[in-house]
């Protein structure tokens, strides 16, 4: 027996790198393969199976019946070899028939043979056959014959690939190809979608796994690890500024890997067995992977997901392979898969081909998941282990509606999902035919409800769900979209078209809001990183500063809303004054205009936005200047409980049913209507039929959600009888019971009131 798992894999792919260099056809080549392997291991039998119309079949063998090649057939999940390939695993059996998944094939003579050895042959993280040992006497195989089987199945897979003798991994041959998963996730942004899994950060394709030159390989290898670590210090600098304790953590972790000299010594010995660089990095991430598995520790599995980030992030590097699914050309019907996005990122994506998101991370009002809502796109967050579960073109069923993912569906889940789909459109279309009728009280009052927007196709939202008007345009996504800063004449004309498609319905534009997690590569801070960017430089604060920005932005705005009115609105507004710098720059804007004597709006309405708590302090300076005021409920919220809108810990922690932001609504609402200024609700919230309802609850007659959202509070608002719902708050809020969401609820249901 060889002496050591690097001399035992290398004399076996010495011998292979001849057979894979020579110009026979494949099947020659498989059939030199199984005597090189059956010689070297000391085995009566080695076997190839691979997968072909979703079956394994014997493509090759030294030691079984020549008549069973090509005839002995095995269904996923059958007998020893088709449960190797179904669970990804390895067996080594000193008694095969004493197995319980032992199948046995008389076609093959195989009763002769007592110990049986399997690994699965991976190609792209799929099994697509097994490679199997079978020896007379019962015994097991040694660990060290284990590795040099997978280091040659790993070869296998290649040879194979290359020679067009799998199935290559389309659609309908995955889905077949392992077990069905459901996983289950947070509820980000609702809606359903069919399609196949892409990740943001794809895994890299090895094409070659034996090396030519073994000491160039090890150059390569060195070479990706200083760099690799480059950019983890870097990560860890930064971080030191930038991130809290939970990041700080991973990050320290990410330092242990990547400064691990035991995993730099194995990759090595890979290198050594005669494997070239990447699959070397991918031969011992899968031992670890395997190891991994036997241990039940939600801990170390969550370490192993660390690992596999930066196993993944050493092999792009080393591969150059570096660019996201957005740069490489996204397929139909992608389901993107990430740990977490910024908005930026996710607006590089072809909203057409992007069906739906699953994060690993993520929270409701992350400002990519508002980017998503905007697009229309359904997010499920806090999806565990997806590397795991999921792999580059598995199919996938994501409902969020019900919080989950099947991976990999059966057809009569497939056939269900579809049923429950055409449900949803019926919905859907019952929601449109709302569209020409007011959003009324049953006792007679009219709620104005608009829609969020950001982007230009986002205002056919206007005419598709008949609403009021735009209640919020965020103009900070063109921003963002966008690889430089916008020109004003690019401005300008989104404006104006914005302006053009909603005719005479209102729309605010909110000047930029830019900062916090909605960052911009061309434009930071001259200091050092932000320790607490969302309480940071941003939005109205940023546009102060940086008077050029703003001064541009409301020349665009003017100009494109010449003859017409002109509603702006400045997000963050803290202090009073703050507002009064904002309008008196507009105003110069507006003076330097006129004095050109060119077309200006024919009125100009300034509003400010309340996301900040210390503008309730100072409302009675406020709102004599303002004509309107809207509620940002979403930083509002972070704000209020000072927990952070964008961490996935404190996702489900505070509900905006809750008695502080209930009564911090009412505070402000009861003012502006004292004052006769209109107040909006313009967060996340209001886009919640029973949240919603509680704002209506409060006094809250101007809504503006995200487009989805319009049918289902349209009926919401249809059923309730306002006077009778105003008790109700009034009541809840002078004794508030701990479950107020409970408590409203059951009124809701109580009353007849529509919540989808
Ligand atoms: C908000 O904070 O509630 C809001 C509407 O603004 P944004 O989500 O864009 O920060
Ligand atoms: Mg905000």
């Amino acid at each position: 027996m060889p002496v050591s798992a690097a001399a035992s894999a290398r004399e076996i792919l010495t011998r292979l790198h001849d057979v894979m260099a020579a110009r026979s056809p494949a099947q020659a080549k498989l059939n030199q393969v199984v005597e090189i392997i059956g010689e070297a291991l000391d085995s009566e039998v080695c076997s190839i199976y691979l997968l072909r119309e979703g079956v394994l079949e014997l493509f090759a063998t030294r030691g079984l019946a020549p008549e069973a090649v090509h005839v002995t057939k095995l269904a996923l999940g059958e007998g020893l070899v088709g449960t190797i390939a179904e669970q990804n695993e390895i067996l080594n059996l000193d008694e095969a028939a004493s197995h319980p998944d032992f199948a046995y094939k008389p076609e093959t003579g195989e009763d002769r043979y007592h110990s049986f050895a399997g690994v699965p042959i991976v190609r792209r993280e799929r099994s697509v056959g097994v490679l199997a040992v079978q020896h007379a006497d019962p015994r097991r195989y040694a660990d060290i014959e284990i590795e040099a089987l997978q280091t040659v199945a790993m070869v296998l897979s290649e040879l194979i690939a290359n020679a067009g003798l799998i199935d290559q991994g389309g659609p309908k041959d995955r889905v077949q190809s392992t077990a069905t998963v459901r996983t289950a996730g947070q509820k980000l942004v609702d809606g359903m979608a069919a399609g196949y899994a892409v990740f943001h950060q794809p895994r890299v394709t090895i094409e070659h796994t034996v090396a030519e030159d073994t000491e160039a390989e090890r150059h390569r290898v060195y070479a990706a690890f200083d760099k690799m670590r480059e950019q983890i210090d870097r990560i860890a600098r930064e971080a030191e500024f930038g991130v809290g304790d939970e990041h700080q953590e991973v990050i320290a972790t990410y330092k242990m890997f990547a400064y691990d000299e035991g995993w730099a010594r194995r990759i090595n010995e890979a290198i050594d067995s005669g494997l070239t660089a990447e699959a070397a990095i991918e031969r011992v991430q899968q031992r670890t992977r395997q190891r991994m598995r036997q241990i039940d520790d939600p801990l170390l599995a969550d370490r192993m997901h660390d690992l596999e980030d930066l196993s993944n992030r050493l092999l792009r590097i080393v591969s150059g392979q570096m660019g996201t699914a957005a740069q490489l050309g996204l397929r139909q019907d992608t389901i993107l898969i990430a740990r977490n996005l910024g908005p930026a990122e996710l607006l590089e994506y072809d909203r057409r081909r992007l069906k739906g998101v699953i994060l690993e991370e993520g929270s409701l009002t992350a400002h990519v998941t508002i980017v998503a809502r905007a697009m229309g796109v359904p997010v499920l967050g806090r999806v565990r282990d997806v590397r795991r579960t999921i792999a580059e073109g598995d199919l996938l069923l994501l409902d969020v509606t019900e919080g989950s993912v099947l991976v990999r569906p059966t057809l009569p889940m497939e056939e269900a999902f579809d049923a429950k789909l055409v449900l949803r459109q019926k919905r859907k279309a019952a929601y449109a035919a709302l569209r020409d009728l007011a959003p009324q009280t049953r006792d007679g009052h009219r709620i104005t409800v608009m829609v969020n927007a950001g982007l230009r196709d986002d205002v056919a939202a206007l005419d598709v769900t008949g609403a009021d008007g735009i209640g919020l345009f965020r103009t900070e996504f063109q921003f963002l979209v966008s690889a430089t800063l916008p020109q004003r004449e690019r401005q300008q004309r989104l404006y104006r078209e914005v302006l053009d498609a909603a005719g005479d319905r209102p729309v605010v534009f909110r000047t930029v809001d830019i900062g916090g997690d909605k960052a911009l590569p061309y434009l930071v801070s001259d200091d050092a990183e932000e320790e607490n960017p969302a309480m940071g430089w941003r939005a109205l604060r940023l546009a102060l500063e940086r008077d050029g920005l703003m001064k541009a932005q409301a020349r665009a705005l003017l100009e494109a809303a010449a003859g017409r009115t002109l509603n702006v609105m400045f997000p963050m507004v803290s202090e009073a004054w703050e507002f009064d710098e904002a309008k008196a720059l507009f105003e110069a804007q507006r003076n330097w205009i006129a004095s050109r004597g060119r077309r200006l709006p024919n009125e100009i309405r300034y509003g400010a936005m309340l996301e900040v708590p210390s503008l309730a302090y100072q409302l009675d300076l406020l709102l004599p200047r303002v004509q309107f005021l809207s509620i940002g409920t979403n930083d509002l919220t972070q704000f209020l409980f000072a927990a952070d809108r964008a961490n996935p810990k404190l996702a489900e922690r505070y509900d905006w049913l809750s008695t502080s932001i209930l009564r911090f609504v009412k505070l402000v609402s009861d003012q502006a209507r004292a004052a006769g200024v209109p107040v909006a609700v313009c967060g996340e919230m209001g886009g919640r039929p029973l949240e919603a309802m509680a704002l209506i609850g409060l006094g809250i007659e101007r809504l503006s959600i995200t487009p989805a959202a319009v049918g289902p509070i349209k009926a919401m608002i249809r059923s309730i009888d306002r006077a009778r719902l105003g008790e109700r708050m009034t009541a809840l809020l002078a004794q508030p019971p701990r479950d107020f969401r409970g408590a409203l609820s059951e009124w809701a249901t109580g009353e007849g009131v529509e919540l989808a």
